[in-house]
């Protein structure tokens, strides 16, 4: 079977690493660079599917290829929610990943409740039809961070069954458990089925 190429509407290296590591080889996956495109895209939804949708329809628009787009929240328990939607842009615009995990543990001291969840939505669009997939993970906000690898929340994240942080993990491991790699994982799938 000729392998199809998909592209992800992101340049986050962090994300195209996850993705290429969980993806195998029935796909191509192409970045935005690797299109010609190296801007942002606006993220104007208080949902994080339709923030997912602006992104994948806008590039779909723009180049009429097959492609899609997540966009993903960190919902703590604590915080009602937050900073959710608002994750990349918790401690303000062009604000740093250290920055935004500072608000969190900052906001976090006290709590006794440290319940916390990433969750996921993919927005997908094929032949010019959209479909979604959405994965979560459990897990609870640590007092500090731990760990190098990964990006975002990573340290300060411990998914549940788990000793360490999302960043003390391999991301093969990360991959199996995360918000991000069960979306794949159903997206993956039911490409799988569609085309076989
Ligand atoms: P995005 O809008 O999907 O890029 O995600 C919003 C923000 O959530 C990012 O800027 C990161 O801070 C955080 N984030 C997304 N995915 C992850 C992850 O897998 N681990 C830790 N933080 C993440």
């Amino acid at each position: 079977m000729e392998k199809q190429i998909l592209v992800f509407a992101t340049n986050n290296k962090h994300k195209l690493e996850e993705l290429n590591n969980a993806i195998g080889d029935s796909f191509i996956i192409k970045s935005l660079k690797e299109i010609g495109f190296d801007g942002d895209i606006e993220e104007p939804f208080e949902t994080l599917e339709e923030n997912a949708l602006a992104k994948s329809s806008f590039i779909h628009k723009k180049y009429n290829v097959n492609c899609f787009a997540d966009d993903t929240g960190l919902e703590i328990s604590a915080l009602n929610g937050k900073p959710g939607v608002y994750s990349a842009r918790y401690a303000g615009e062009a604000c740093s990943f250290e920055d935004n995990m500072k608000k969190v543990l900052k906001n976090m001291k006290g709590k006794e409740d440290r319940s916390a969840r990433f969750r996921t939505v993919i927005s997908l669009i094929l032949d010019n039809k959209e479909y979604s997939f959405s994965g979560t993970v459990e897990g609870e906000i640590l007092k500090t961070k731990h760990g190098e690898e990964g990006f975002g929340y990573d340290p300060i994240f411990r998914p549940n069954g788990y000793k360490e942080s999302f960043a003390q993990m391999p991301l093969s491991l990360k991959n199996k458990i995360s918000h991000r790699g069960k979306a794949v994982k159903k997206m993956i799938e039911w490409l799988s089925e569609d085309w076989d």
